[in-house]
């Protein structure tokens, strides 16, 4: 359950209250939430004790989240949570653009796509460089040179980084290029002693969806991160597994408005995975802004014909303009607005 005192509430009466549920073995934790205090219970709290909670002057209410997650619940923050990517804010109204290849091959390719990625408006560089391949035979990625090459496009063109780790004995590297984003793959979001070593590095984690994930799976995912040191946790849902073989994934936007209810993270969506078509990545796109979403995160190729993976799914340079275009109109629906990129493409060399 999550104890929501009074905004004023003093710390020492917060402290107190924490104090008491502990001394009853019940571990808690609290919320980072300034304006009030906010104390969540990790163990099951009996009945006796429920009624010397409910007798709590400070109570102003208890809140029993819908699954078992606490950190990620909704109520564990008064209002949506804002995570600077890289310094630019995703969430509370904040619309962000993650773009780049599937998979970072060689400084030529990943020079012309960050820079089309740039000039297209979009505001994060994603590379994948230790690449999940269905087939042990297809490209892997480049590993460590792949996210130097991705540190130095990312500070030539002035945008956050972001690549997937798929080792926790690899996070070294992640933090030897000072990758700005972590993100956990698909096939990896149960994967627990990955989450648990990510969150230690104190820096955000974009958490896809994974294939078959139901939707309390995923906040539970969310969960671990938080519980092990990272609050800076974006969802990203990329489609699901469906019986619908016409398209890669299916895209569910569902979970848009119900995340909306459930948590208090930002929720991006990356309609390229989800429909490994180019040509439906545009309207999915809007689709998702007009839902809700926070951001988008989709794939761009110079010349996907050549592309070592997910070629067949890549945006062309222009379409990526279009799909940004899109994102400024569709973000503005409910009010919210495209962030600035951190260094606009006029100033860029
Ligand atoms: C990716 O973003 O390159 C990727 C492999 O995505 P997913 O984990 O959603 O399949
Ligand atoms: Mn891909």
């Amino acid at each position: 359950m999550i104890l929501r005192l009074w905004p004023g509430t003093s710390e020492a009466r917060a402290a107190a209250i924490s104090e008491m549920l502990e001394v009853e073995g019940v571990r808690t934790s609290r919320s980072p939430e300034l304006n009030r205090p906010i104390i969540a219970t990790l163990d099951k709290v009996d009945a006796s004790l429920v009624r010397r909670i409910e007798e709590l002057a400070e109570l102003e209410s208890i809140v029993h989240p819908e699954g078992e997650w606490r950190r990620v619940d909704r109520s564990f923050r008064d209002g949506p949570s804002v995570i600077s990517l890289g310094g630019v804010p995703v969430g509370g109204g904040s619309v962000v653009v993650i773009a780049g290849p599937c998979s970072v091959e060689n400084a030529k390719q990943l020079d012309e796509a960050a820079r089309c990625a740039q000039r297209a408006g979009a505001h994060v560089l994603r590379g994948g460089a230790f690449k999940p391949r269905t087939s042990p035979y297809a490209f892997q990625g480049l590993g460590r040179e792949g996210l130097f090459l991705l540190r130095e496009a990312g500070l030539r063109f002035g945008m956050p980084i972001i690549s997937e780790i798929m080792d926790a004995g690899h996070l070294s590297a992640f933090l030897d290029h000072d990758v700005d984003c972590l993100q956990i793959g698909a096939r990896n979001m149960q994967n627990f002693t990955l989450l648990k070593t990510v969150a230690t590095a104190r820096r955000p984690v974009l958490l896809k969806r994974g294939l078959s994930a139901t939707i309390k799976e995923w906040l539970q995912s969310a969960e671990y991160l938080a519980a092990h040191g990272c609050d800076d946790v974006i969802l990203c849902e990329r489609g699901i597994r469906t019986f619908e073989p016409a398209t890669r994934n299916t895209l569910d936007l569902t979970v848009l408005p119900l995340l909306q209810q459930w948590s208090h993270l930002p929720i991006m969506v990356d309609p390229s995975h989800a429909a490994g078509i180019p040509g439906l990545i545009p309207p999915l796109a809007r689709a998702a802004l007009a839902a809700g979403a926070d951001g988008l995160a989709v794939e761009v190729h110079a010349s996907p014909e050549d592309a070592k993976s997910d070629g067949g799914q890549a945006l062309l340079p222009g379409e990526l303009a279009g799909l940004v275009a899109d994102a400024r109109v569709y973000a503005a629906v409910g009010g919210r607005h495209l962030a600035e990129q951190l260094v606009q493409p006029a100033q860029q060399s």
